[in-house]
């Protein structure tokens, strides 16, 4: 029992330390609860923000559930406990928060939904995030681009992968995808071999590398032996490596066999060297600092009594309610623009891409 409580103690004295707030400033402290550091967009997107509020004269308290669903309950309810006046979450699960958020609600605390949708909640005041069906929109061009439709009529095997199905920006991604797609797979100039369409089919469960990897491997041996795979919808660079590891297993990425036309997203560094070496043909840059910008902003008009800006009141119905959102333009990276986009926009140093 002693052993077990002093474990404890321990415990909760890691997690304090690490999770120690910033009181230098009074203007107001800020709860920003992102979903896992596995992805370096995330680290950044935090980073920006604490930066950021720091400027501005505010607290904050950053932490990050790793993609467990109880831990992101158990810091924003810490948070909300330690007194936070507002939170700022970027949630593994859209749906899983409510009862958090009503309680946040009775305490007077604001809520903005970071990055991804809170669902099913009516206490979710603001979304900041970027134009989500437009990214889908933006990966699925880049496959037409990189396959020469229209021009090459093919006809082209291509197979889709979803994210993950508790995040309502896979269905955005999906859905701007295949309005590109969908009428060329209806002419016959793409074909699906596999069939398999549709998020509740393709999508992939806590935007696992590892999940998507399994599935190309499956569809590569059902489907591929005789045919070759051309291009493949993949909504995220986290997503693209699995794939890019699958096929590299049955021999494409060789003269004879060259890899397929992949998308991406996040300009992820090992994906954009991917880029550079021909294995991924393209991704998305959304540059987190802007998000972390327009969220602070939001903040700062928040706790100073007064509208936060916004640009969009129709789009984002999270099944309570239309959360009036700030949405933020992507950008398409490939070979040919990588420099500019990436380097130009001070992202990233060369040296971080070339070695
Ligand atoms: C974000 C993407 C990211 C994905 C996986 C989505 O909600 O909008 O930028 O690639 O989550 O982390």
């Amino acid at each position: 029992m002693k052993s077990i409580l002093l474990g404890a103690g321990a415990f909760m004295l890691a997690a304090s330390m690490t999770a120690a707030p910033s009181f230098a400033q009074e203007r107001g402290f800020v709860g920003i609860s992102m979903p896992t550091q596995s992805s370096a967009r995330w680290i950044s997107d935090g980073n920006s923000m604490v930066e950021l509020f720091d400027q501005a004269g505010y607290a904050t308290d950053l932490q990050y559930a790793e993609d467990n669903i109880p831990n992101q309950l158990a810091q924003i309810e810490n948070m909300i406990v330690r007194g936070v006046d507002v939170l700022v979450i970027a949630a593994i699960d859209g749906t899983t928060l409510s009862a958090a958020l009503e309680e946040a609600a009775a305490n007077g605390i604001s809520v903005i939904a970071y990055d991804r949708l809170i669902r099913g909640s009516e206490n979710v005041d603001y979304y900041a995030t970027f134009d989500n069906f437009q990214v889908g929109v933006q990966q699925a061009q880049s496959l037409l681009d990189g396959l020469g439709i229209p021009g090459n009529s093919g006809p082209f095997n291509l197979e889709v992968f979803g994210g993950s199905p508790d995040d309502n920006n896979a269905y955005f991604f999906y859905n701007g995808a295949m309005s590109v797609l969908q009428p060329h797979i209806d002419a016959g100039t793409l074909v699906i071999q596999s069939g398999q369409t549709g998020m509740d089919t393709v999508g992939t469960l806590r935007w696992s590398g590892s999940v998507a990897q399994a599935r190309m491997d499956n569809l590569l041996s059902a489907h591929y032996t005789e045919e070759r795979v051309d291009a493949v919808l993949s909504p995220y660079d986290g997503l693209s490596i699995g794939i890019i590891s699958s096929l590299r297993g049955v021999g494409y990425g060789s003269d004879d066999l060259p890899m397929p036309i992949i998308s991406g997203q996040d300009a992820e560094v090992p994906s954009v060297k991917a880029i550079l070496a021909g294995d991924q043909y393209s991704t998305i840059f959304k540059d987190t600092r802007e998000l972390a910008r327009v969220t602070v902003g939001m903040v700062s008009a928040l706790l100073a009594g007064g509208e936060p800006e916004i640009n969009d009141t129709d789009t984002y119905d999270n099944g309570v309610k239309v959360v009036p959102s700030y949405l933020l333009h992507p950008v398409l990276v490939t070979a040919d623009n990588w420099e500019d986009v990436l380097l130009g926009s001070g992202y990233y140093t060369r040296d971080q891409i070339v070695d």
